[in-house]
C-alpha cells in the first residue's frame, strides 16, 4: 500500500511559500491528519503550506512518533493536539511562528483551528463538571 499523500491538493500553491522555509508549497498538510490511511481528515480546513522536502520530513517524523494515524482506543482529541504539538516545535526549530491561512482550498484554517479549541474547551468544561 503507498504511503498517503495529499496528492488531490496540489493547487492554488503557485505563489504560496512552505511554513518552514522559502521554497514554494506544493502541498496542503493536514495537521491533525486521518485516523486511518482511508478515512476523512479528522478537521478538513486545518491545514498549512509545505514544500516537498519539509512535507515529506513532515510524515517521516509523524511516523516516527508513532502519530500519522491515530492508535487503536487512542483518545482522537489528545492525538489531534500532540500533533499540533509537534508541528508547533517545529516551526520553533525553524524559527517561524505557526501562521494559518484564511483561504485555503480546504476552507478556513483559522475557523478549523478555533474550532478544534471549542471542543478541547467543551470537553474540558464537561470532565470539570463532573468532577464537581
Ligand atoms: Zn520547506
Ligand atoms: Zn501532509
Amino acid at each position: 500500500m503507498s504511503a498517503p499523500r495529499d496528492s488531490q491538493t496540489r493547487v492554488n500553491l503557485k505563489t504560496i511559500t512552505c511554513l518552514f522555509c522559502e521554497q514554494l508549497a506544493v502541498a496542503w498538510h493536514h495537521l491533525t491528519g486521518r485516523a486511518t490511511p482511508s478515512s476523512l481528515y479528522l478537521d478538513r480546513s486545518l491545514v498549512v503550506p509545505l514544500c516537498r522536502r519539509h512535507h515529506d520530513r513532515e510524515h517521516e517524523l509523524l511516523r516516527r512518533s508513532n502519530l500519522e494515524f491515530l492508535p487503536a482506543g487512542a483518545d482522537a482529541l489528545g492525538h489531534r493536539v500532540a500533533r499540533i504539538l509537534e508541528l508547533i516545535g517545529r516551526c520553533a526549530d525553524n524559527g517561524r511562528a505557526l501562521t494559518l491561512e484564511p483561504r485555503t482550498p480546504y476552507g478556513d484554517a483559522i475557523a478549523g483551528f478555533y474550532a478544534l479549541l471549542l471542543e478541547a474547551a467543551r470537553v474540558l468544561q464537561s470532565s470539570q463538571e463532573g468532577a464537581a
